[in-house]
């Protein structure tokens, strides 16, 4: 077979793979994306778009539970969890054909299957080989499968956003972002919760005080917490499904209609066949250097979730396939720097993050200024009746500059992109405080956030 030959193959259609493309289309370079299932991959097929629209009703079930306080009446919502589903659904059709076309527009051969390494610079899919002078791994993650018996009874993030019947009752094994934004929906909804952890805090990446503050209110809302605990198995009761786990030194056990795998997720390679590829990788991680480059094949780079070390999130795929194809074009110049890269847990109400923990800040022995601030009693969360209201800012004492901030609630999903776009350009504390905001809006509040200076 003759290998057809490209400037560029893509493994894998998703935000790293289509952030790719743009670079190395703009420099006329000939690319080919091998995608197995939806173009588009994880995040607007199955994972941040979708789960939004969810999210999106636990947030007006939260708005009418409080309509009392604006004094309005309202009888028990219902929530026609099929008919949610089907909205979802219906959202989200479109977007494998649309980005389609954008590839054809872009001239991005699509071909369909799935790829593996056939060479150091051949890759093959069903019976086509490929030859390249670049290969991007851009294969995404799964989750990360469990070594406890009856691990084959959890379902996944995939089956939550597909089954039309709302269980009566959920565990989560692992208490990360998926476990917290589907464990909220699914209480409000009515949903008995419970998320079991291992390590002594959910979200263990996550600052410690605004993580102990969205436990609160999740408890609020009737969810079901234990942290340091060890799953032993899962197996099937009644109907039902039982988790047996131990906390304390004691056995315990837990039932409930659905069991979710919400341990995280690891790199998407163990069927790319790296070893035919020259790809140098150790326990589920491929080798990069600083640009994103294997270590052992400088012709294959990797971008988004298949990169071990950066956060699994999709503007971080889009910015490392965005670097990886700027290295394509101009040589291995770029690398990513995750610093001001702003996140958000989006529970109701959501954790937002950018930048360093205070624990982060002090184990690196920076002289801080920690503004931490309860804005509950401030107008602005009591216009709102929220629930949660909390904010806490690190500001490096010798530069005035901001290394990180943290919110649960008061709009913090949207205020915490200020502060990143603060970090990545230089914009101090005192400049924040400076600047005049719309009034009254929450943003209003970023100034007695960060004290009077
Ligand atoms: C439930 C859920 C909710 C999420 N919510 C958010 C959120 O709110 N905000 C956020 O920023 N991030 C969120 N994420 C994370 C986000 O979806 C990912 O970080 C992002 O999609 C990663 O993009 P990627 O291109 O690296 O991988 P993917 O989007 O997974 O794309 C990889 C693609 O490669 C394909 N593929 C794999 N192997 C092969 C092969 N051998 N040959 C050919 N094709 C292959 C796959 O089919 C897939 O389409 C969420 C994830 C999940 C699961």
């Amino acid at each position: 077979m003759t290998p057809e030959k490209f400037d560029v193959v893509i493994l894998g259609g998703g935000n790293a793979g289509i952030g790719v493309t743009g670079p190395v289309r703009r420099a006329g370079l000939s690319v080919a994306m091998i995608e197995a299932d939806l173009l588009g991959g994880t995040c607007p097929n199955r994972g941040c778009t979708p789960k939004k629209v969810l999210v999106a009703a636990g947030h007006a079930l939260h708005e009418i539970h409080r309509a009392s306080v604006h004094h309005i009446s309202i009888g028990t919502p219902k929530l026609d969890w099929a008919a949610l589903i089907d909205r979802e659904k219906d959202m989200i059709k479109d977007i494998p054909a649309n980005l389609a076309r954008s590839m054809a527009k872009r001239n991005v051969e699509v071909i369909r299957g799935h790829a593996t390494f056939a060479g150091p610079n051949l890759v093959r899919v069903g019976d086509r080989e490929l030859e390249a002078k670049h290969i991007v791994i851009a294969t995404g993650s799964r989750p990360r499968p469990l070594p406890i018996a009856g691990a084959e009874l959890m379902i996944t993030s995939d089956e939550m956003l597909s089954e039309r019947e709302l269980p009566g009752s959920v565990i989560f094994v692992g208490g990360g972002v998926i476990s917290l934004e589907f464990g909220h929906v699914y209480a409000r909804a009515g949903a008995e919760v419970t998320i079991l952890e291992a390590l002594p805090q959910l979200l263990p990446a996550m600052d410690a005080d605004a993580v102990a503050r969205l436990q609160a209110e999740s408890e609020h809302i009737g969810i079901r917490i234990k942290t340091a605990v060890s799953v032993k198995r899962i197996e099937r009761t009644n109907g039902q499904l039982r988790v047996v786990f131990t906390h304390d030194g004691n056995e315990h056990a837990a039932e409930a209609d659905r069991v979710v795998n919400g341990a995280g997720r690891i790199a998407n390679i163990d069927t790319l066949d790296l070893a035919a590829g020259n790809v140098e990788h150790a326990n589920g991680r491929v080798m990069l250097d600083r640009h994103l480059r294997s270590t052992s094949n400088p012709l294959v780079y990797v971008a988004g979730d298949a990169v071990p070390t950066s956060p699994q999130l999709s503007p971080i795929a889009t910015y490392e396939g965005d670097i990886v194809g700027r290295n394509i074009v101009e040589g291995p110049e770029y690398s990513p720097d995750y610093a001001s890269m702003a996140t958000s847990v989006y529970a109701e109400p959501p954790l937002a993050a950018v930048g360093l923990t205070e624990a982060a800040a002090r184990n690196a022995g920076l002289a801080i200024d920690v503004h931490v601030n309860d804005m509950l009693g401030w107008f602005s969360a009591k216009t709102y009746a929220e629930t949660v209201a909390w904010s806490k800012v690190i500001v490096d004492q010798s530069t005035d500059r901001i290394l990180g901030a943290h919110f649960v609630g008061h709009a913090g999903q949207e205020l915490i992109n200020i502060f990143g776009l603060a970090m990545r350009f230089g914009i101090t504390a005192g400049q924040i405080r400076e600047n005049v905001y719309a009034y009254p809006t929450f943003s209003s509040d970023i100034k007695h956030m960060l004290g009077h200076g």
